[in-house]
């Protein structure tokens, strides 16, 4: 695929630890003025970020010489890089720190183990030699332990274990690696496991679940080539085909199993240890079938505690690790809770006596072009700010319902709380209350303000309502639009591409396939799919067959379906609300295709047909034809239909669809001359689409943006409402209605 590269770009890196007074300032000016990039360093508490402009392999060079170079007494223990549009930069500054970001300072998030630390788990003659809890300045917990600011021992979850004489002479040694490490501790005064790890490791070996307490809280994990563990693990924890994910002790074992880029392997070992997205090697695989099923990737991470290390040396293969929960619930933390909610899960816990302060799931991340995309954001990554592009009032965003997050804005800067997840249950919205008192009490926030979903019935826009504060309404699409836009700092007009399954329109519809030309806060809606009924309602969203069955009687006639149950339902509207949702598209022509009549956890539907791709390249589309903004999915599913019954191979069926969207959203850039393109919503998880659109776009001159440090799915909208909460006229429903 040809895809051209912008010619200049701006790179923003954001700086995390000992950063401050030690020259990092006169370092990054010096260093861009010898290499001719223009832009600016500030310092605050929140960190230290430079912004630059250039050229792709310019800003390379200069992100590689800002690690390799940087001041000997500067520790960076977080780092986060965004490419955004070019600023026009016309020097070098080294700009004042806003007033509001001084104020908050940025509480770090878990780091994986470092190599100094490792070196002494693995060291007989260490005092700390394959003790379970070693960390230093430069590694351990963080967001996991900290109760409240200043980020001192007693704010923390290690004020129970009171340092020994050894400990605390590091602790105070300025010279010592673990000067001021607030979570330091060693076999003689720190936290102590409940069982030897060779019993744990024995028990997985022998094709048991365990569940471990591990750093954002408890894992449940179990041999992955065990098909039978697999089977069993995914029957108790109510989690049909969803993938799960795997720890493989090194990265030479996953080079076995995955084909691994050079950018993916620094996200891979980075100190954030995501789990990162990966393609399958081509090899007949020891895996167990039922790990991933038929997901075209695999969700691999390597060992980011001592824990894990050592388990790990202990299981010396690929382990499934999925959060410590019942599907839909959130993931437990306290050693009692754990028992008792995965006591029918696991059948050995392996736990210690650490408190873990609030509830961190494992982060997800892809590389796409080369560039990390965060796709679920919690240990590792929260809760780092986005800087945005202008300061903000004093605003809670609460989010959308689904892989729910929550937001605060202080000033420019928007800290995004961990991935809370979906808000289905009691223990769900609990998890959501207490994220948002967490964040507040965290950074000392008195919201004057909270920013909400338009919808209803979610529980998070209710919370809001009963808040007693102002409220601001943000249509769920135009979230997803201005988190894109906010993330990547685009300025002016843009052509906001936000699709997803399911979001709350301005006409009361069930909005998903939604075009707007958006600039500063307001939207204008110029494009959609035509709406369909959706037969059932909220069962046509694991039921793809309802959707497909829906676009054959729209399309065909009556005649096209059998049920007449079905039959009059859409004919009559009853319990068929319209939706414009590309998602739902996605499930009813998998449905067709014969790929998949339903979905067994959200998206399976779309993630089959993007997968059954298959490496094809086919340069056909279906017709998806625009009038006045309306794209008319009819010919496109008399063309699909026409295709099956010709018996034409699922590559080139799913390949025609994806490319029949990509080419929907060039003709929808041409049509509104939109310069710039911003892709939202959780359709853009599929690589495919966003690949094919990319290149549409780009060789017709459209600068094109994804999301980079936010999800492209309903975890990123509280980044959009908050955003959006500054703009003068508050009601969007009132302005854009009709
Ligand atoms: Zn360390
Ligand atoms: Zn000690
Ligand atoms: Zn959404």
């Amino acid at each position: 695929m040809n895809v051209v590269v912008p010619e200049t770009e701006r790179l923003r890196v954001a700086l995390y630890g000992a950063v401050q007074g030690v020259g990092f300032r006169p370092f990054v000016y010096r260093l861009a003025t010898e290499l001719g990039l223009n832009g600016w360093v500030l310092n605050s508490n929140a960190g230290l970020v430079v912004e630059v402009d250039g050229a792709p392999d310019e800003l390379q060079r200069f992100l590689e010489r800002l690690q390799a170079e940087q001041p000997a007494a500067a520790v960076v223990l977080a780092r986060e890089v965004s490419y955004l549009a070019p600023a026009g930069f016309t020097r070098f500054e080294i700009v004042a720190s806003d007033q509001a970001t001084e104020r908050s300072a940025a509480v770090l998030p878990d780091l994986a183990t470092c190599p100094q630390c490792l070196a002494e788990l693995w060291d007989p003659a260490n005092r700390r030699h394959q003790y379970p809890f070693t960390n230093c300045t430069h590694c351990g917990p963080r967001y996991s332990i900290i109760l409240d600011i200043p980020y001192d021992r007693p704010n923390t979850t290690m004020r129970g274990f009171p340092l020994c004489p050894e400990c605390l002479r590091e602790y105070a040694d300025p010279a010592d690696r673990r000067f001021h490490a607030q979570p330091n501790a060693c076999p003689v005064c720190g936290p102590k496991l409940s069982i030897e790890i060779g019993e744990a490791a024995g028990a997985i070996a022998a094709g048991r679940i365990l569940a471990l307490k591990g750093i954002g809280g408890f894992q449940l994990l179990a041999d992955a080539r065990n098909q039978e563990a697999v089977a069993r693990l995914r029957r108790l924890k109510h989690r049909e085909e969803k993938p799960f994910a795997l720890m493989m002790p090194s990265l030479a074992m996953v080079r076995e199993y995955c084909l691994l880029s050079p950018a993916e392997e620094r996200v891979l070992t980075s100190a954030a240890a995501p789990i990162v997205l990966l393609r399958p090697a081509d090899t007949r695989s020891a895996l167990a079938p039922n790990v991933a099923h038929n997901s075209p990737y695999l969700g691999v991470m390597l060992p980011y505690s001592p824990l894990h290390h050592l388990l790990m040396r202990a299981c010396p293969f690929p382990l499934v690790a999925t959060s410590g929960n019942l599907t839909d619930e959130p993931i437990a933390i306290d050693n009692e809770e754990a028992r008792r909610r995965l006591g029918g899960i696991a059948d050995v816990f392996l736990t210690h006596d650490r408190p873990v302060a609030r509830p961190c799931d494992d982060s997800v991340v892809r590389v796409a072009r080369g560039r990390e995309n965060v796709m679920r954001r919690a240990r590792g990554y929260a809760p780092l700010p986005v800087r945005v592009e202008r300061p903000l009032p004093a605003v809670l965003a609460v989010g959308g319902h689904l892989k729910n997050t929550v937001a605060i804005a202080v000033g420019r800067q928007v800290f995004l709380s961990q991935h809370v997840g979906d808000l289905d249950t009691p223990e769900a919205r609990r998890a959501f209350e207490n994220a948002i008192d967490d964040l507040c009490r965290l950074y000392r926030f008195k919201p004057e303000l909270v920013a909400c979903d338009l919808h209803p019935d979610y529980a998070s826009t209710r919370w809001a309502l009963s808040s007693g504060l102002p409220v601001v309404r943000v249509q769920h699409h135009h979230a997803h639009a201005a988190a894109c836009a906010a993330e990547n700092a685009i300025r002016g007009p843009y052509l906001a591409v936000s699709w997803d399954g399911t979001g709350y329109g301005l006409d009361s519809t069930i909005w998903g396939g939604e075009i707007f030309l958006a600039e500063d806060g307001q939207f204008e809606r110029v494009g959609h799919l035509r709406p369909f009924r959706l037969p059932g309602g909220e069962a046509a969203i694991k039921e793809g067959w309802r959707s497909e069955a829906s676009l054959l009687y729209q399309t065909f006639g009556p005649q096209a379906v059998d049920d007449p149950v079905l039959r009059r339902m859409i004919e009559r509207g009853i319990n068929a609300p319209l939706t414009s949702s590309v998602g739902r598209l996605f499930d009813a022509v998998a449905s067709m295709a014969g790929i998949a009549r339903q979905s067994r956890f959200e998206g399976q539907a779309a993630m089959l047909l993007e997968r059954a791709i298959d490496g094809a390249t086919i340069e056909e589309a279906y017709p998806l034809a625009e009038r006045d903004g309306v794209a008319d999915w009819a010919p496109l599913v008399e063309a699909v239909r026409s295709d099956v019954k010709r018996g034409q191979p699922r590559s080139a069926i799913a390949a025609r669809f994806h490319n029949a969207l990509a080419e929907w959203i060039a003709a929808a850039a041409t049509r509104t001359g939109a310069r710039q393109v911003a892709l939202s919503g959780g359709v853009f998880q599929n690589a495919y689409l966003v690949e094919r659109a990319v290149a549409l776009l780009e060789t017709r001159g459209v600068a094109v943006y994804t999301h980079q440090r936010v999800p492209a799915n309903d975890g990123g909208i509280a980044l959009g409402q908050a955003a959006l909460s500054g703009i003068p006229s508050r009601d969007h429903r009132e302005r854009f209605a009709g």
